[in-house]
């Protein structure tokens, strides 16, 4: 399909302006307003500074401007915005091994064979993405299960939710893992049947055993990998992102695609752990930089481990493994400590916390600073994934922001029953109950862990039913979300979890102009269809950033 520009020079110039204002003209525009409701409107007007001047209904007399692009029909809506993703993971992901359509060890062998072989000059082989889930394997794949496929090298590939790395020999080896070698607090080193010998994956805190080992990417290594990390993201039409666990070279990365005009995504980032928050934005949160497309918000802090690597930390021990109720990743009296020093210095706490005992103390920790550091703090809490009950109603006491990831729900509510037991989900991914006591949703993928697509994420949202439909009506579906509340979570409410309303988010006058023309409306759309969206363009800042053609 091509979307021709109309470049009709009204201007009596001789040379166009690097930029000027730009009509926008016959879309199906779409928007949440103030109040929470859907706006359509038939145009928008950028000006010189690629913000939103106006929008436009049919009945509007359509101003004059230097240059008028026809959208040919098509849907627009404002630029996605994902409130959780990791974007180096991303970038890093799209250029090394994945191994996340595998659905068996035999076969995720050999693709790990094909990727050697076809990646000769790498002295490491790393990748991630495994899952033995659904490999249907019921135990974690080992160290000589992998040397099958590569033993001439090193290799680390890690699980799906980054919470557990799977090592062969030579890789162990390199980081001097042995039968000697103890499992660090917060973390587990596997070892095989009988033995102390360790089997080749590592889980949580013990994946910097391994990690260690090996080289970190150069500066032009990432510089790479963030420019892929954007082209993924806009292609999705994502055009901001809270970047959760942002490390000074991280930071480094954006800070030289912001220097040399390369940055195109909007992040909001949040410091992987206080030390890492200090080295990058000082005493105080940075400014935002190169016109709102940057800005160290505040601290990710890890409270617990994923459910898949029963690292999440529960009040009662898991159903399928007990005894066993998971890891504190930070203790309470630390988690009070990094919440006081972030507070101080104004900056964003965003904590994780998956299991029930995680969710209750990262809750309770807020309530007793809130009465010390008041005003509009937005503590924000990292998937809330599975949350007793009796505390759901702490996130509208202290207006506390869950930040949630609905295909989370469709891609792990068996493995949730599994290791809950069917009756301990009440507060399971519990949308709609914690936006019906005052909570506020703010949306995201958890990219790489998940695919970026929001549109995968808003169908999930609506409809508690993953890309196959099952289960039919929605698992647990009184925690659906409407429309509206979607495309907000992924919008307006994403930006205002990272404190960029105003900036972006909604296309209001005054706002970037961030937007995205795609081919169906995502009100109107079935859920298969919403889910099938065609990204057609994506624009940041009045620019042009994606375009499917
Ligand atoms: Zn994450």
């Amino acid at each position: 399909m091509t979307r021709k520009f109309l470049a009709a020079m009204i201007a009596l110039t001789l040379a166009a302006p690097a930029q000027a204002d730009v009509l926008i003209d016959n879309v199906e525009g779409i928007t949440i307003g103030e109040d929470g409701t859907i706006q359509r409107f038939t145009a928008l007007v950028i000006d010189d500074d690629g913000k939103v001047a106006q929008i436009l209904s049919a009945k509007d007399k359509k101003p004059q401007t230097d240059y008028r692009e026809d959208g040919e029909g098509a849907v627009m809506i404002p630029g996605l915005v994902d409130a959780h993703a990791h974007v180096m993971g991303i970038g890093i992901g799209a250029l090394t091994l994945d191994l996340s359509d595998t659905t068996s060890l035999e076969e995720a062998l050999d693709k790990i064979r094909r990727f050697a072989a076809e990646n000769e000059a790498r002295p490491w082989i790393l990748g991630r993405g495994w899952n033995q889930e659904k490999w249907g394997l019921g135990r974690f794949p080992t160290a000589a299960e992998l040397d099958r496929a590569v033993s001439d090298r090193p290799v680390y590939l890690q699980r799906v939710d980054g919470h557990a790395g799977w090592a062969n020999s030579l890789a162990m080896q390199a980081a001097g893992i042995d039968a000697s070698t103890k499992s660090p607090a917060g973390g587990r080193v596997e070892r095989l049947p009988g033995s102390q010998a360790p089997a080749g994956v590592f889980v949580d805190a013990a994946e910097a055993l391994m990690m260690r080992a090996i080289p970190a990417p150069r500066p032009n290594e990432r510089d790479l990998a963030f420019a892929e990390a954007q082209k993924v993201l806009h292609s999705f039409g994502i055009t901001a992102v809270a970047d959760m666990g942002t490390s000074i070279e991280d930071w480094q990365a954006f800070r030289r695609a912001g220097d040399t005009g390369a940055l195109t995504l909007r992040i909001m980032a949040y410091a992987a752990g206080p030390d890492q928050m200090e080295l990058i934005a000082g005493a105080r949160p940075s400014p935002w930089l190169y016109d709102d497309k940057l800005r160290l918000n505040g601290v990710k802090i890890y409270l617990d481990g994923a459910l898949g690597s029963r690292g999440a930390w529960l009040k009662r021990p898991y159903a399928d493994d007990p005894g066993n109720t998971g890891l504190p990743l930070t203790g309470p009296a630390k988690l009070r400590n990094i919440l006081v020093r972030a507070a101080q210095g104004n900056f964003q706490p965003a904590i994780h916390a998956i299991g029930t005992a995680a969710n209750e103390d990262a809750l309770n920790a807020i309530a007793e600073l809130a009465e010390s550091f008041p005003g509009d703090r937005r503590w924000r809490i990292e998937h809330a994934q599975i949350v007793d009950p009796v505390d759901l109603p702490k996130f509208g006491q202290h207006g506390i922001i869950a930040s949630m990831q609905p295909v989370h729900q469709t891609s792990d509510r068996l493995m949730a029953e599994a290791r809950l037991g069917a009756d301990r989900l009440d507060g399971a991914y519990a949308w709609n109950t914690i936006l019906g006591l005052g909570g506020r949703l703010a949306f995201g993928s958890d990219a790489p862990v998940e695919s970026p697509d929001p549109f995968a994420g808003l169908a999930a949202a609506v409809t508690r039913m993953d890309a196959a439909g099952e289960p039919f009506g929605g698992w647990r579906a009184h925690d659906r979300v409407n429309r509206e509340q979607a495309l907000a979570g992924f919008t307006s409410e994403a930006a205002y979890a990272g404190f960029a309303e105003g900036r972006f988010g909604r296309l209001l006058p005054g706002e970037r102009a961030d937007f995205v023309l795609i081919d169906r409306d995502p009100m109107l759309a079935s859920p298969g269809e919403l889910r099938a969206t065609k990204v057609l363009e994506t624009w940041v800042g009045g620019r042009k950033v994606y375009d499917a053609d």
